[in-house]
């Protein structure tokens, strides 16, 4: 079987005749075909509600409708469906035909305003954490307008939030339009400070999605991989990534022809991937697509991993998301670069010329520092699951806590603002000079970069690098923007107070109001980059001196999966959230339990799947094994004098033992580790229940493990029941 799988050849990819940019968008129903399906008017009301939020009547709606039926028709499209992404990670959908009864007895293709606009699906059996119980299943799904809608197969997706029918959100897309719409009028206010002609500004997101791949034959045979995402047992490798021939390396054909594939149907819907290439893990491979507004960018890499999951399948391999499928190597994340842009230029921007640029740069940088510096915990808690949990805190993916690096160039532009008062001048009319001869530089210097930071600055955006591969982006990203424009908004009130006391002021006279904003905000900049410092950190994130550095500096150095997503109900995380009519205390708490019970599911679906093959696959295996020793100890001792034999038999005994030794250990952890789960079960409690799985069960894993590895090194190679992980981190 191993064999089988180095023969095949790579799937033929016949690219579409024309060249990446004729067939970009071509599923999507984009502006420009709008302009050519819709009647003018109602173009331009599409406008104003994709741009403007403006709403969308009824008769506009059924216009709408018919001409992306009309589109979708022409694209093959027989079915809709309201494309929505439930707490459960995927995203769900279910398809209905555009067929409808004409009254005459026969059948029309028909496509509704209220159709496109709103549905109410049977939503008992998406999480909601008790949002609403199973016998009042309506919740309802409401189209996104500012996601387009594109076509799959033979079915019009619909990008929609969900909502429950007491009006919370049962999902990603619904808190995450609303933190990009809080992150808007904060920035938007601070932004006037500088220039008052800012209309809006928007949050971007440009993913770096990880992935590794692996023959599907060798899948099928890891009960595993099938079941959990990730190899719970498994020795390691003799050659694995030491040797770092693999990152950047060449592409395998086989591999290169899935790339080519994903990419043509992913450019086809409208995702603009860029880059490819081979990650530091053999079988480790990255797509990263050009930064997009982040509503936008969040449904692409959603589609994006359906997408891969299936081309993987066409070209008989798996997609792995899971963010550590291979213990001992590299596991996959998913960097979230992150930025903010005015309608005039992206906002993070390396300085510019003028001291208003400058100034307005130090500005948002520190913001941003403010908003992760407090609710760092949370920030962590957003990108925290079962699966991720394997990678922060384990010596390769950043570590279990939060802290942002920014380069030698902007370190010193925040300290010469902190310090050194005189490095600004005062200057009448032309405001503010400053002096700092560095910055230019932070253009061209981007060689200045920290793999261990979770949160760094490169040059123009912050990658969140703490993202787990398999995550939805908006976690991370609701939690992000609403930092941040909490973090905004208290900064616009702190200044304008300022400016009203030092309007009073003789050296702020009439006619220098300008003057009065400039120091009101520098004195306000100052005060924060002294506050925040303690988030900011260029050394090494994995040593343990960072750890207990951190602890003095106040940050957040939980490590317990469960215990982080308490940081969610935390005074400042309510605060925060329902201020900014991002979440509310219910919808915060309902969310909770889902992912408690999230978790701990996780757990003991892998609990189970180790117990079972430890059981029913791995002792059978070595007692077989070992009972072939014994015959042919017997046989020794037939053939040779006592003695003799023994002497022969010597390493054979040892192993007969050996094996002896190691499945009853075996045995007895599977014991504890059922009768721990029969305890933790009893508990009722999400919250209690989800800590009773990390703290007594998922510990008992390891050494279950660590004696079944052992006896792959023992037991014949031939009869050992599972693929290897040499076997299956190859491709070739
Ligand atoms: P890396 O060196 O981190 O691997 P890549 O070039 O692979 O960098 O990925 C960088 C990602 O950052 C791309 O998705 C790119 O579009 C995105 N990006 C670049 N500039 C910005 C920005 N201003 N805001 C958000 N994302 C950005
Ligand atoms: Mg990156």
């Amino acid at each position: 079987m191993v064999g089988e799988a180095f023969k095949k050849k790579p799937i033929e990819v016949t690219a579409p005749a024309e060249r990446p940019c004729d067939y970009f968008g071509r599923k999507v129903f984009t502006r420009e075909k709008m302009y050519k399906y819709l009647p003018k008017d109602v173009y331009e009301k599409m406008l104003e509600v994709i741009d403007g939020g403006a709403r969308l009547d009824r008769n506009v709606a059924d216009a709408v409708a018919a001409g992306m039926k009309q589109w979708a028709s022409e694209l093959g499209a027989t079915h809709y469906t309201h494309w929505f992404q439930p707490l459960t990670e995927g995203t769900a959908e279910k398809h209905d035909s555009f067929i409808e009864h004409d009254g005459k007895g026969g059948m029309v293709e028909e496509f509704s305003g209220k159709l496109l606009v709103q549905q109410e699906p049977d939503a008992s059996s998406f999480p909601s954490g008790g949002i609403r119980s199973t016998f009042e299943a309506r919740g309802y799904s409401a189209w996104d307008p500012t996601s387009p809608v594109f076509v799959i197969d033979d079915t019009l997706c619909i990008p929609t939030v969900f909502i429950s029918y007491s009006g919370e959100s049962l999902d990603y897309k619904a808190p995450l339009l609303r933190a990009l719409h809080a992150v808007n009028v904060a920035a938007t206010d601070v932004c006037h400070y500088f220039d008052p002609e800012v209309k809006k500004v928007q949050s971007n997101l440009g993913w770096e999605q990880e992935y590794f791949l692996i023959d599907e034959g060798l899948y099928a045979a890891r009960p595993d991989l099938l079941l959990t995402g990730r190899t719970l047992m498994g020795h390691d490798s003799a050659k694995n990534q030491q040797m770092d021939d693999h990152y950047f390396g060449a592409i395998p054909e086989r591999v290169a022809a899935f790339m080519r594939d994903l990419e043509i149907q992913a450019l086809e819907l409208g995702i603009p991937c860029k880059t490819r290439h081979n990650e530091v893990a053999p079988n480790q491979f990255e797509v990263a697509p050009i930064f997009e507004e982040t509503n936008l960018a969040v449904d692409h890499n959603m589609m994006l991993m359906s997408l891969m999951r299936r081309v993987a399948r066409k070209h008989g391999f798996r997609a792995l998301l899971h963010e550590k499928p291979f213990a001992g190597i590299n596991g996959s994340g998913k960097h979230n670069n992150w930025s903010l842009s005015t309608d005039t230029g992206v906002l993070l921007h390396a300085p510019g010329k003028t001291a208003e640029q400058n100034l307005r740069f130090a500005v948002f940088i520190t913001e941003t520092l403010m908003g992760v510096w407090k609710h760092n915990g949370l920030l962590k808690a957003s990108i925290m699951s079962a699966t991720n949990a394997h990678r922060l805190g384990a010596n390769e993916a950043p570590p279990a806590i939060i802290s942002s690096f920014l380069g030698k160039q902007v370190s010193a532009l925040l300290d010469h603002i902190e310090t050194e008062g005189s490095g600004f001048s005062l200057d009448g009319k032309q405001g503010l000079k400053m002096d700092i001869p560095e910055i230019p530089e932070l253009l061209i210097d981007n060689t200045d970069r920290n793999r261990t930071s979770p949160f760094a600055f490169t040059g123009n955006r912050f990658e969140f690098r703490a993202v787990g591969s398999e995550a939805n982006c908006a976690s991370a990203m609701i939690a992000l923007n609403s930092a941040v424009a909490e973090a905004l908004t208290d900064f616009k009130r702190r200044v304008d107070e300022r400016i009203a006391e030092y309007a009073k002021r003789a050296e702020f006279a009439e006619g220098t109001g300008h003057t009065a904003q400039y120091h009101a905000i520098i004195e306000v900049l100052r005060e924060d980059i002294k506050v925040c410092k303690p988030i900011r950190f260029d050394g090494n994130g994995y040593s343990d001196e960072w750890k207990a550095e951190a602890e003095r500096r106040g940050l957040d150095t939980e490590t317990s999966c469960p215990r982080i997503f308490e940081r969610y109900l935390d005074k400042e995380s309510v605060e925060m959230f329902t201020k900014l009519g991002v979440m509310s205390l219910k919808e915060l708490e309902a969310r909770n339990e889902v992912k408690w019970e999230t978790y701990t599911k996780k757990i003991q679906i892998e609990a189970r799947v180790l117990g079972d093959l430890a059981m029913n696959h791995i002792i059978p295996v070595a007692t077989h094994y070992q009972s072939q020793l014994l015959r042919n100890v017997e046989s020794m001792r037939a053939v040779f004098a006592a003695d003799r034999a023994d002497t022969l038999s010597a390493r054979n005994l040892k192993l007969i033992e050996e094996i002896a030794q190691r499945t009853a250990s075996i045995e007895t952890q599977v014991e504890a580790l059922v009768a721990a789960r029969k305890v933790a079960n009893k508990i009722e409690e999400e919250h209690a229940r989800a800590i009773s799985y990390h703290d007594n069960i998922a510990p008992l894993f390891e050494g279950i493990r660590r004696q079944i590895d052992k006896l792959e090194m023992i037991v014949d190679d031939a009869s050992w029941p599972l693929p290897k992980y040499r076997e299956m981190l190859f491709l070739r």
